[in-house]
């Protein structure tokens, strides 16, 4: 048999250990790639050393491992593409895309109307930078052409990125790449041909899908699952004081991922190995039924 090549990928933020959210998040995508017979691999988001936890890497690693998850190929970690990322940015500089901004949250704040994700940039530092010593963040300038995705379960998604979110940073002022421009660098640079992920990220997708039609990469394929909220309606975060999933106990772990994620399986299974859950979860997944 002929299988579409599918390679999926799991992305943590080391901001702490692994959390149910970010469980239901690696179940999700860990399936819909074994089920195809695919690729997973596992990327360590840690572009900002101010919100890593010393060791949370390595725990969230080795959390995997006791679930009885396996990654193809080397985990690769953002802290170490700095010249990828740069390389992305020059590419967008020589197009005359991105241009340096000494704006302030505050002042942004101050002067800019809301979009769908935040304020959006008034455009100030566009017109001309001002006589400053201050730190340059870089933006890309957007556009009003529509662009559209179209996620596997949430359907049609459309963002005008000028009017709905605004010129973007692609690096802050302190040289921390954002995250919207690595993600698309990283997930272009690893083939990763299928995004599985949280909801709270949908509408990060726009951004990256106009990021990739600028530097020619091509478009992977989108599912954001539901996000998993606390008795608050939070979603769960280290913010939020997510506790960290009990290791002790990893099939009683899976089993409410997958049941979070629309599967119930037999009470057998309770009883079993993390082995024999993969086995039949592989076998039982369907994500028609995610609610
Ligand atoms: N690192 C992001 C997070 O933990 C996920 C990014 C992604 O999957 O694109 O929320």
């Amino acid at each position: 048999p002929i299988f579409q090549a599918y390679r999926g990928r799991f992305a943590p933020s080391p901001t702490g250990p692994l959390h149910f959210g970010s469980l239901v998040a690696a179940v999700g995508s860990y399936l819909e790639a074994r089920s195809r017979h695919g690729e997973w691999l596992v990327r360590i988001e840690n572009l900002d050393p101010s919100r890593e936890i010393p060791g949370a890497s390595k725990e969230i690693l080795s959390t995997l491992e006791i679930l009885g998850m396996e990654w193809d190929g080397e985990v690769v970690y953002q802290s170490r593409r700095n010249e990828a990322y740069q390389a992305a940015l020059i590419l967008l500089k020589n197009k005359n895309l991105i241009y340096p901004c000494v704006c302030s949250r505050k002042e942004i704040a101050d002067s800019s109307i809301t979009g769908i994700d935040g304020p959006i940039y008034p455009r100030t530092c566009h017109r001309g930078l001002p006589d400053t010593e201050r730190l340059q963040a870089l933006r890309v300038r957007t556009d009003n052409n529509p662009i559209e995705i179209k996620d596997v379960l949430r359907g049609l998604v459309r963002q005008r990125l000028e009017s709905d979110i605004g010129d973007f940073v692609l690096r802050r002022a302190d040289g921390i790449f954002a995250y919207q421009l690595a993600v698309v660098v990283d997930d272009a640079e690893q083939g990763v041909t299928h995004v599985v992920r949280g909801e709270d990220l949908l509408n990060s997708t726009p951004r990256q899908v106009y990021l990739q039609q600028l530097l020619g990469y091509p478009t992977p394929v989108y599912m954001h699952l539901p996000v998993v909220v606390n008795t608050l309606g939070e979603k769960l975060s280290k913010q939020t004081h997510a506790a960290p999933i009990v290791t002790a106990d990893p099939v009683s772990q899976l089993i409410m991922a997958i049941r979070f994620l629309g599967r119930k399986p037999p009470a057998e299974l309770a009883e079993g190995d993390v082995a024999s859950f993969w086995k039949w979860a592989t076998k039982n997944w369907k994500p028609e039924m995610i609610p």
